[in-house]
């Protein structure tokens, strides 16, 4: 064990002699937890929930079915992050799929990079799948604003950003299955600021800590959220203080709002969820490829009670269900051969037990 855990580990133990259910939401944070088996370490009343913080994980599959849709152009290149790939559609198969059908799937390591693919290819439609959370919206937007400032007429973005307070509502709305406290992602606040959550952290009768992504960073968030709900306390913890400033990034705050504005969102498995998402604002209607390259006839809204391919992965994604507890982990649903989309992105609950091959 580090060092510097064992010290956090006892400051951790008295304050959950009773059941505790923390919630993180952030696929990074999941990730590390399994890789590093902190939840083994952690006292046994303290259970930890792994939240809709995978972004890959939340995005729709009408949004794929629309993404293939637009592969499929023979004029379009499709510029896309590889864990994009493998997520199951709607009724379209999968990107990888489309790709070896022929349809020209590329993946690009940031933003900016479709940028020099459209610039590199004039004759060619050049489509950006723009998904994420608050985190990917700054340069998204960024290579959006530059598309327009240099007059790149043949690109576009497939907008799908999602936020992270409206999903903390939506989780608390039923207070049975409300947490007894948050780990916010510290790469989220650092964009968005620390302040925004504490408001949010009175709002939801729920304390909150921010925290970073190293071991002792999380277990330093789990005790100082502990200690706040010790306190009766419902409010705001920075412990990832060395980055995360109270304001946030004031320029990347700008830029998302220079280019997107709120608009209702739909979520992987769990529906539309009221100004859940950014979109781009009217002023870049001309970049937006859901404009350029309509899709009229996309499936209705998901529904939670319509999983695919009999994958409860919205239970998953609310932290109602352990991956190890669905009947298909493992057996008929693996990174090789996903059956929902927590197994096939690197930050996806399902792929992070099944990786850490722990049974729980
Ligand atoms: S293990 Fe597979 S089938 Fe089960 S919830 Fe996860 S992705 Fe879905």
């Amino acid at each position: 064990m580090r060092t510097a855990l064992a010290p956090l580990l006892a400051a951790i133990r008295p304050l959950a002699e009773e059941p505790v259910r923390l919630m993180e939401v952030c696929g990074g944070q999941t990730h590390a937890i399994l890789h590093y088996g902190l939840d083994t370490l952690l006292p046994a009343p303290l259970e930890l929930l792994h939240g809709p913080g995978c972004p890959v994980c939340v995005t729709p599959a009408s949004y794929l079915d629309h993404a293939i849709a637009i592969a499929r152009h023979s004029e379009t290149v499709l510029c896309t992050f590889g864990d994009l790939l493998r997520v199951p559609s709607g009724a379209s198969g999968d990107l990888y799929a489309a790709k070896a059908a022929g349809a020209d799937v590329r993946i690009v390591l940031s933003p900016l990079h479709a940028l020099d693919v459209a610039k590199e290819n004039p004759a060619r439609q050049v489509v950006l799948l723009a998904i994420g959370f608050e985190t990917t919206a700054p340069a998204n937007a960024l290579a959006i604003h530059l598309a327009k400032e240099r007059r790149l007429s043949n690109f576009s973005a497939l907008v799908s950003h999602f936020l992270v307070p409206p999903i903390l509502r939506h989780i608390c709305a039923e207070p049975a299955e409300t947490p007894d406290g948050f780990l916010a992602a510290g790469h989220v606040c650092a964009v968005t600021g620390a302040k925004d959550y504490a408001a949010l952290a009175a709002e939801l009768h729920t304390p909150i800590a921010i925290t970073g992504f190293a071991p002792e960073e999380i277990l330093y968030g789990i005790l100082r959220v502990l200690q706040l709900r010790s306190a009766g306390q419902n409010e705001m913890a920075n412990a990832y203080a060395a980055v995360v400033r109270p304001e946030g990034n004031p320029a990347a705050k700008d830029m998302i709002r220079r280019i997107f504005e709120p608009a209702d969102r739909e979520w992987r498995g769990l529906g539309l969820i009221p100004d859940s998402g950014l979109t781009l604002r009217p002023a870049y209607a001309e970049w937006d490829a859901a404009h350029r390259f309509p899709m009229p006839s996309l499936p209705a809204v998901e529904r939670p009670a319509t999983p695919e391919a009999g994958c409860p992965a919205a239970e998953v994604l609310l932290g109602r269900l352990s991956p190890p507890d669905c009947p298909h982990f493992g057996t008929t649903c693996s990174p090789d051969a996903p059956r929902g989309a927590p197994m096939v992105s690197p930050e996806g609950a399902c792929a992070a037990f099944f990786l850490n091959r722990r049974d729980s």
